[in-house]
């Protein structure tokens, strides 16, 4: 049987090349060999409090991206998570047997509670499992993620594994952190640490929708330092960010020229920016041009979404059917 693939971005605004690196250049891949759900996390993205003027333009915006980037609603379910009511109804089975310890335990929501320490909602504490019902509601075996979602991964597997134990079956199989290449990659941001992320700032994202102009202009204001003062020197994060950048969107030969100078000490970060932002503003293009003519075709978006949810919750509901049995609700 075919394997079954599910994956998500947040709805919390415009894609980045965190987004299109790290999940969908591995969902155009998948499409054509995979039963592929491809959604849009509206209900995650309630953890921000959006403004309800907001929440559906974010909506339609990652579905114009998806589109845009080239997934395909004839070879894709694509849909949007709060179309299909069993999701949280199997969220909220699934809250019943995961612990307050785990939970509080997760990398993401450790950082969350750092970083937004105003606003530590329960829904933030059970996002894991809001995830995993996500997966399992299709019994899904492969997630195409970017790195930094292998944790919640793991507890999808376990809340999974337990929901089978609890009521003896073997009804959901363990999903697993899948990429097409050979490890999950992480994206990083250009304000000199860590990854490419909505939440952290304007300037540290570059978005599938920026113009050139705003591409030339993120990039050159990225963080560099004052360059290496030893040949062949370890490269602080801030510079490794830039290689690895440059790996992603530039020709192996563009990436060894800047090294070779790098390591000879010869290095001109000015030089390396402009090459990069080029390079960004090519690998984009053909995503970029597209996203208008999408966005301004709202006849086709509104059947995209409507024929992802038909699919999307004929197999939820099945699922739904079949768990609700097990843990015993019976009609009168
Ligand atoms: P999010 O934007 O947090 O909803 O993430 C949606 C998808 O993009 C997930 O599969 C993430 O793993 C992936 N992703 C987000 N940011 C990055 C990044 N900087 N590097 C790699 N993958 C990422």
């Amino acid at each position: 049987m075919m394997e079954t693939v599910v994956s998500g971005i947040r709805s919390t605004g415009k894609l980045h090349l965190g987004n299109y690196y790290g999940a969908i250049k591995n969902f155009l891949k998948m499409q054509d060999e995979y039963n592929c759900y491809f959604f849009i996390a509206d209900y995650h993205s309630l953890t921000t409090h959006p403004m309800p003027a907001d929440l559906h333009g974010n909506v339609k915006q990652v579905l114009v991206e998806y589109l845009a980037a080239g997934i395909d609603p004839e070879k894709a379910t694509i849909y949007v998570q709060s179309d299909v009511p069993e999701i949280p109804e199997l969220y909220l089975f699934m809250n019943m047997n995961a612990y307050l310890g785990e939970l509080e335990r997760s990398t993401s929501f450790k950082d969350k509670v750092r970083s937004q320490p105003d606003n530590v909602n329960a829904g933030l504490l059970t996002y894991p499992v809001l995830m995993a019902a996500d997966i399992i509601i299709h019994k899904a075996t492969k997630v195409p993620v970017g790195k930094d979602q292998e944790q919640h991964l793991e507890m999808a597997r376990t809340f999974g594994n337990r929901f089978n134990r609890m009521y003896n079956t073997e009804f959901f199989p363990e999903p697993y952190a899948f990429s097409l290449g050979q490890s999950l990659i992480k994206v990083p941001g250009l304000d000199g640490k860590g990854k490419m992320g909505k939440s952290e700032g304007e300037n540290n994202a570059v978005y599938l929708s920026d113009s050139p102009e705003i591409i030339r202009k993120k990039v050159m204001r990225a963080v560099s330092d004052s360059g290496p003062t030893e040949e062949n020197q370890a490269k602080p994060e801030a510079i490794q960010n830039l290689f690895d950048l440059l790996k992603l969107v530039s020709e192996e030969s563009t990436y060894t020229h800047f090294d070779d100078l790098y390591n000879k000490c010869q290095i001109r970060y000015g030089d390396l920016k402009k090459q990069l932002a080029e390079d960004m503003i090519i690998a984009t293009a053909p995503v970029r041009e597209r996203i208008n003519d999408i966005a301004a075709d709202s006849a086709y978006l509104s059947k995209v979404a409507a024929l992802g949810a038909e699919k999307a919750r004929e197999s939820a509901s099945k699922t739904l059917r079949e768990v609700r049995e097990i843990i015993g609700f019976r009609k009168f």
